[in-house]
């Protein structure tokens, strides 16, 4: 395999460029697929347009003028024999005005999109009239990255196709390959026919594309059944069961575990005592006691003598288990501990020195965990919860360390059901427990649709329940989707609500501020010092204070719905009576009022997942994070699922009849994932 660099034109900018894109071989680049097609060799009718599409197009100019806007622009009418289409330009100079006049006829290139005046082409690419058109194919357009133009790209990888398609050897057994070998299919995706079948390329379900898909599919599952056959092979922390420590914890509770508690806690008890490494994900809707029930299993592999790591997404989530286990464990003589990204110098040498010597037996934090130079003396079990935001890497790693040899057991917690096909896929080598049951004297919350232009209205209400000791969280979420725009709202309705609402104690917690800052502003909602609570998603995972009851979202239509449900689970954990707030702004689509209108006929996570899978797709289920991390090349897993079955099965196969294919495959597939022998 070459390196990118030995390409025509590619210097170390371009390269960064690519790395952007997960592309650093010539192979990656045989492998980037285009997203779309343009078709340059025919001028398209005006009534035959889709929205998102680019066309080639030829009108007569109807009118020009410079319509007055918030953004100052100019718009040209465009007139076909067919229908009308409007020219955007706002970048506006004085050679551009000139090239157009009344009557002319203009031959252009663009993305038809819906704008003020219907269908609109922003910024087009004006091309000479009378011109005999050269393009005998389809012209790919591939995902890139800002700096980086399609030409580019393109001609990237035209010269990794040229040079490296031929060394390309032909994995899989001879039936896949009769209709289009990989070079041909490569071939045919990069450059189709003009009489190609577009709604088959488009939909992923060309033959040349599920040539390709099947293969990565494949490779995906032979990663995972290597995998999952060497570990069950490695030595695990094997445990006692625990006789005094969970005694003693559940004996300090006010409450006892439910009954979906307890079973789940004897299948990890069970597994804990196997001498293979435990591989367990435990599902439980938001508010279903999943610490306490980690809790358990870390007392079982504290008492037997090993340590235990607790793994959570975010500062807040990993304060808030630390808090709970220095409760529940200080008093039994285990020492916890806290480790974070934050902690630095002397405090991080401390905290290390203790985990590599066997003092702190159960330890918690973040990310932090998993770095190189965390060293643990007996590692026995791995809990990490709220995992659909951790990568499939980052797990691996910390189960990687393991002493002498063993593997840690693990213990994955998550409140997001996720659908069998996807966690075939995604988490092929995972058991599942589910606990399927609240705790009792749980009142169901309320949620309500309101329009954004009454956001005063809701502004008011909940100043006032405030002021009469209710606690609250408002959230703030913009249009887009940036952690960075959030917060600057989230701080201005601070600043808004605490001008105008001088008696009310108000807090703010969103991600960019420190740590610490965002702990002292949560212990003081805990220990209900604030009554209103302005963030932003930040707080979306696990953060338990039982006394907040009422939760608004602003721009609720923008979230997914398993996202929203976890935003509304940070209420209703007390006795009284809850509320939810979804705030949208109007007018609201079919879809969004479909969308909104599941969470408020359901409490139930695992209903509003599945309603959420049929309209939405499994993407939001997984979280792109992690659905990126699974590092699929071509296939996609939710266009892609109905060939997961067919894939396992040649997977399985492959690894009988033909073990010496299955390291090459891996390698074109899965160049960086770690690599097992299989046993
Ligand atoms: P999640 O499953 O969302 O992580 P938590 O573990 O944070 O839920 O638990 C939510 C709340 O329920 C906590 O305040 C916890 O103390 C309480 N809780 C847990 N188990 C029980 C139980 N069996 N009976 C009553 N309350 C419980
Ligand atoms: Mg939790």
């Amino acid at each position: 395999m070459a390196s990118i660099r030995d390409l025509k034109g590619v210097g170390s900018a371009a390269c960064n460029l690519l790395e952007k894109l997960h592309l650093f071989s010539t192979d990656d680049l045989l492998f980037h697929l285009p997203r779309d097609y343009e078709d340059r060799s025919t001028i398209v009718a005006m009534n035959q347009l889709s929205v998102g599409r680019s066309y080639l197009l030829e009108g007569e100019v109807q009118s020009i003028d410079f319509p007055s806007g918030k953004r100052k622009s100019m718009a040209i009418l465009l007139q076909d024999d067919f229908g009308k289409v409007t020219l955007r330009f706002y970048h506006i100079y004085k050679a551009l005005i000139d090239q157009f006049n009344l009557g002319q006829r203009i031959r252009l290139f663009g993305e038809v999109r819906i704008g003020a005046r219907g269908l609109e082409v922003y910024h087009p690419e004006i091309l000479p009239l009378h011109v005999l058109n050269k393009h005998s194919r389809l012209t790919a357009i591939y995902p890139s990255t800002e700096g980086l133009t399609q030409k580019k790209l393109r001609d990237y990888i035209q010269q990794a196709f040229d040079q490296h398609s031929d060394d390309l050897t032909e994995l899989l057994p001879k039936e896949f390959s009769t209709t289009y070998s990989l070079k041909n299919a490569l071939s045919y995706i990069h450059h189709p026919p003009l009489d190609a079948n577009m709604q088959q390329l488009m939909q992923g379900q060309h033959p040349a594309q599920q040539r390709l898909i099947l293969e990565e599919l494949i490779s995906h599952q032979l990663s995972l059944l290597t995998r999952r056959a060497y570990l069950q092979h490695t030595a695990s922390a094997c445990c006692k069961p625990s006789t005094h420590f969970s005694h003693a914890l559940l004996s300090t509770l006010p409450f006892s575990l439910t009954r979906a508690q307890q079973r789940v806690s004897e299948e990890i008890l069970h597994d804990l005592q196997q001498n293979k490494p435990m591989l367990r994900l435990v599902q439980g809707d938001v508010g279903a006691g999943k610490t306490l029930v980690a809790a358990i299993a870390a007392c079982h592999a504290l008492e037997s003598g090993w340590q235990v790591a607790l793994m959570a997404p975010t500062e807040i989530l990993a304060e808030q288990h630390y808090l709970n286990f220095k409760r529940w464990l200080e008093p039994l003589d285990i020492q916890v501990s806290w480790l974070s990204g934050k902690q630095k110098g002397k405090a991080r040498h401390l905290a290390e020195t203790a985990i590599q010597h066997g003092i702190a037996n159960m330890v918690i934090g973040t990310h932090a965990l998993f770095q190189n130079s965390v060293i643990f003396k007996q590692l026995g079990l791995v809990i990490i919860d709220e995992q659909h935001r951790f990568g499939v890497d980052q797990r691996l790693a910390l189960r990687d360390k393991g002493a002498n040899s063993t593997t840690p057991h693990q213990l994955i917690m998550t409140a997001t059901p996720i659908p069998r096909t996807l966690a075939m896929s995604a988490y092929g080598d995972l058991d599942t427990s589910i606990i399927d049951e609240l705790p009792p004297g749980r009142t169901p919350i309320q949620t309500v649709t309101v329009p954004l232009d009454r956001r005063e209205d809701v502004l008011q209400r909940i100043a006032k329940n405030c002021a009469e000791g209710k606690q609250a969280y408002w959230v703030c979420t913009l249009v887009e989707q940036s952690e960075s725009l959030d917060a600057q709202a989230a701080e201005a309705t601070y600043l808004d609500i605490q001008t105008r609402f001088p008696q009310l104690h108000v807090g703010l917690v969103h991600g960019k501020m420190k740590a610490t800052e965002k702990q002292a502003v949560m212990q003081a909602f805990k220990r209900n010092e604030l009554q209103l609570l302005i963030a932003t998603t930040v707080i979306e995972v696990g953060v338990d204070v039982p006394n907040a009851s009422l939760m608004i979202i602003e721009n609720a239509e923008r979230l997914g719905l398993s996202q929203l449900h976890q935003l509304r689970g940070r209420v209703g954990r007390g006795a009284q009576a809850s509320f939810c707030v979804l705030m949208y702004k109007s007018p609201l689509s079919q879809h969004g009022q479909e969308r909104l209108s599941i969470l408020k006929q359901s409490n139930d996570g695992f209903i509003i997942a599945e309603k959420d899978l049929q309209i939405r797709g499994p993407g939001e289920l997984l979280g792109t994070k992690q659905t990126g991390d699974l590092g699929f090349k071509v296939a996609n897993l939710e266009r892609d699922q109905y060939l997961l079955h067919q894939a396992q099965h040649i997977a399985q196969q492959l690894i009988q009849q033909n073990p010496q294919t299955v390291d090459a495959l891996l390698q074109r597939w899965l160049p960086h994932a770690p690599r097992y022998a299989y046993v």
